[in-house]
């Protein structure tokens, strides 16, 4: 039976950066939280920051396979899902000419093909419910070039469509799709795509008119208003959270 009075949510990658940021909001907000990742040293520090809401599961979701049944758990232990958050990802930062095939389709079966299959595997359940939200993470790499990232544009740029192609089948279903696209936080990926290319970090920042890179919180106040009832009339957008990067000359 559906129970009204709590709520569910998986975030993937959950247990840093972003992902980790997430949840936090949410369980700082009641949602009971199933933060989902592949380290079980970065799992068990999240469930030691966010406490007993916090409800985290070692797996990789690029076993595509396997995440039917991870999903089948997840409803025979907490009996239903309210919201999803895509957020695992991962980067490959390479010339177009170094990128092997298997480097592209590590990165589209991670960013891409397991947000399709694990959205599918929970939506089966989120049908019955007659509600649920589900928010990709896209990225600003899905807005506009950027040079030595083919394969996470690629899988970001899809991301972008997928949240439409999926808010006009599953929002009649009482179920709304959204996605945010984050500008350039200061997380780890950032750092390694950053840090070590001076002249890329200036040139993020210096087309962000805010002037500064964003923090994982403000991911996580966009996710906790997206899956709000606050939202509750918003579906199929791709909502950036860039300091105006996406705007800026
Ligand atoms: P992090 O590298 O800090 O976090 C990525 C998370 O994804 C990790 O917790 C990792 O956990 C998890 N993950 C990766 N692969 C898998 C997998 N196969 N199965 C399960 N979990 C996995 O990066 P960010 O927090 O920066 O990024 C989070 C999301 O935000 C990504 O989708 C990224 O593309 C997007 N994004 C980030 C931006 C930024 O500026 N930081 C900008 C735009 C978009 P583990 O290692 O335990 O598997």
């Amino acid at each position: 039976m559906y129970d009204n009075n709590k709520r569910v949510a998986i975030v993937t990658g959950g247990g840093s950066g972003i992902g980790l940021a997430i949840a936090q909001k949410f369980v700082d907000n009641g949602i009971e939280t199933i933060v989902i990742g592949r380290n079980e040293k970065k799992l068990s520090d999240a469930k030691q920051l966010l406490g007993e809401r916090c409800h985290p599961i070692n797996h990789d979701v690029s076993d595509l396979a396997s995440l039917p049944s991870l999903v089948d758990n997840i409803i025979r232990d907490f009996g239903q899902i309210d919201i999803l958050v895509n957020n695992a990802g991962i980067n490959m930062k390479k010339d177009f000419t170094e990128t092997t095939d298997e480097d592209f389709q590590q990165v589209i079966n991670t960013n891409l093909t397991a947000v399709f299959s694990l959205s599918r595997a929970v939506v089966k359940h989120m049908i019955p419910q007659g509600k649920g939200s589900i928010i990709n993470i896209s990225s600003m790499a899905a807005q506009y070039g950027m040079p030595r990232v083919i394969s996470y544009s690629a899988s970001k740029a899809a991301i972008d469509g997928i949240t439409r192609a999926m808010a006009v089948e599953l929002s009649p279903k009482g179920i709304r799709i959204n996605a945010i696209a984050p500008g350039f936080i200061a997380t780890a990926m950032t750092a390694v795509a950053l840090d070590s290319d001076p002249e890329r970090k200036n040139k993020a920042l210096g087309r962000t008119p805010m002037g500064h890179l964003g923090q994982p919180s403000d991911i996580g106040d966009a996710a906790l208003f997206l899956c709000s009832d606050a939202a509750k009339y918003i579906t199929g957008v791709i909502l950036p959270v860039d300091g105006g990067n996406s705007i800026g000359f």
